[in-house]
């Protein structure tokens, strides 16, 4: 293995090859213990190695959640915020360090890297304040010698398992609420990129978060299920909160059945986006270069499938082709890039699969369809930013989610049409439309069958909203007044005897 390459973080130490158990930074407790490579997807360069753990490591982090529980969850709110808080500052004061991380080990542009960082820590922050504010409740009694109360309690140790596609907000967004709450948390980031979460946990250590509060263990791929699967056995695991694929949500439904843990999953999307014959087309394929080519299409709530009505489905396409044309492709460590590569080889592969799909069943090829090949990535990594058109329901690009930066464009003739359309699917995540007609604006948005809708709008993620979704894409919320909930139960207590 090549020696790793050097990101010239301001602060070297940022970049860990441990698990955090129990406060402590270790290797992996197995019997035969091994490493992971991570490395930048534009050109397979080393960047570190961190263990490959397995089911010793797994276990070891729960007892230590479990023995940190009743102490965290007794601390008082106030203290927890504060600690919460003061992560918060320092994620901020590390931005350009933990931006150059994400970017490098997940392949998004630096600029999207810094702004991930923001994003993350937004989540920190609110839920810093929401900790001080999960008040409980007095009710009316319909008894005079009875008084009727509830409240929140933490549910106890969380398990978080996250994707790779936002590093750090995909953490942050699960750790701040399950910390402001007062549970304990084991995490497993997603394989390709273990870095920033590690990172994100060095600063919360350093924040003052108690050992055993938050626990971090990274595997491959290829040993996640040996990780997770201790976790989902464990009866004092008692939620699990996990963003990623529908089929692995749905495995972690079925198998934390036995143990009946809460859930909150956020699952796959495929999102539609709907330009009605009244919107501003301009406004619409701004809104669609935002909301498609974000993280190179690789979110769960970016575009999949665009509907343009008849009547200006030409000058959409023009218009949206010119724009798609434009896009510099290159790697995270090139300031010019806009879309970085694919994460890995598995998805360049079904990005290119669903183009040869769509064309040999009818579609058209606008601009790109293609890999790029460059010399500094004998892997092919990077995709071409494509626009389809005459797309059609049975393509798989219309079923599944390309996570790539490819449009399919299909025309539509009525708003019945589309709606029917855009619902027929399993998944119900986002959803965008552009329309200026409001008569048309509330229907539409009432009809679509999903949990966040985009109205004349691309850009939909803040840390103030509910974000999750229906159908096969999930349940939970998290951000908002609601993200809280779900790491809290509600506990009912009645006095009696008092007249
Ligand atoms: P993607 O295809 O985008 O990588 P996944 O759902 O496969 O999405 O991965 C999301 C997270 O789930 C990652 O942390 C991954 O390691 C984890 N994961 C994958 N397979 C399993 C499994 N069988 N059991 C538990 N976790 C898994």
């Amino acid at each position: 293995m090549n020696s790793p390459i050097s990101l010239n973080l301001t602060r070297a130490d940022l970049i860990v090859s441990h698990n955090f158990i129990a406060g402590n930074w270790q290797p992996s407790l197995e019997t035969n213990p091994s490493t992971l490579a991570v490395t930048d997807p534009s050109d397979a360069s080393l960047i570190a190695q961190v263990p490959d753990s397995g089911a010793a490591d797994a276990l070891a982090a729960i007892d230590a959640a479990q023995h940190a529980f009743s102490d965290w969850k007794a601390t008082p709110a106030k203290e927890r915020a504060n600690v919460i808080r003061r992560w918060n500052d320092l994620i901020l004061a590390h931005k350009e360090d933990l931006g150059k991380l994400i970017s490098r080990e997940q392949g998004k542009p630096l600029a999207e890297g810094h702004g991930e960082v923001i994003y993350a820590a937004s989540y920190v922050q609110w839920f810093a304040e929401q900790a001080t504010r999960a008040n409980g409740e007095i009710m009316l009694t319909p008894d005079r010698s009875k008084r009727l109360m509830a409240i929140r309690e933490p549910v106890g140790v969380v398990a978080v398992i996250t994707p790779w596609n936002f590093p750090a907000a995909m953490i942050t967004r699960k750790i701040a609420p399950a910390l402001a709450a007062g549970c304990t948390v084991v995490a497993k980031p997603a394989e390709d990129t273990p870095l920033t979460a590690l990172a994100l946990v060095k600063l919360a250590q350093e924040a003052g978060v108690p050992p055993g509060v938050l626990n971090i263990v990274t595997t491959s791929r290829e040993r996640a299920a040996q990780v997770v699967d201790v976790w989902l056995a464990d009866t004092r695991v008692r939620k699990i909160s996990f963003t990623g694929s529908t089929p692995v949500g749905k495995h972690l439904a079925k198998a934390s059945a036995p143990t009946l843990k809460k859930l909150s999953l956020e699952l796959g999307g495929n999102a539609p986006f709907i330009v009605f014959e009244d919107a501003d087309i301009d406004a619409a394929v701004e809104g669609l270069m935002v909301a498609k080519f974000r993280n190179g299409g690789q979110t769960c709530v970016c575009p999949n499938r665009v509907y343009v009505q008849t009547q200006v489905h030409d000058a959409f396409v023009k218009k949206l082709a010119a724009r798609v044309a434009a896009l510099k492709v290159g790697p995270a460590r090139d300031p010019s890039s806009q879309i970085g590569p694919m994460i890995n080889p598995r998805a360049v592969e079904k990005i290119e699969r669903h183009v040869q799909d769509a064309v040999s069943k009818g579609a058209q090829v606008v601009t790109g369809g293609h890999r790029i090949e460059r010399d500094d990535a004998p892997l092919a990594a990077y995709f071409a930013p494509t626009v389809l058109t005459e797309a059609t329901p049975d393509m798989a690009c219309s079923c599944e989610e390309t996570f790539g930066p490819v449009v399919p464009v299909t025309r539509f003739d009525t708003e019945a049409q589309v709606i029917a359309q855009a619902n027929g699917t399993p998944f119900g995540l986002a959803a965008y439309f552009y329309s200026q007609n409001p008569a048309r604006i509330w229907r539409v948005m009432e009809a679509l069958e999903c949990g966040i809708v985009g109205i004349n709008e691309g850009a939909l993620a803040a840390e103030a909203a509910p974000f999750g979704g229906v159908k096969e894409s999930g349940y939970g919320r998290e951000g908002s007044v609601h993200g809280l909930d779900d790491y809290q139960h509600i506990k009912y207590f009645c006095q009696g005897g008092l007249g």
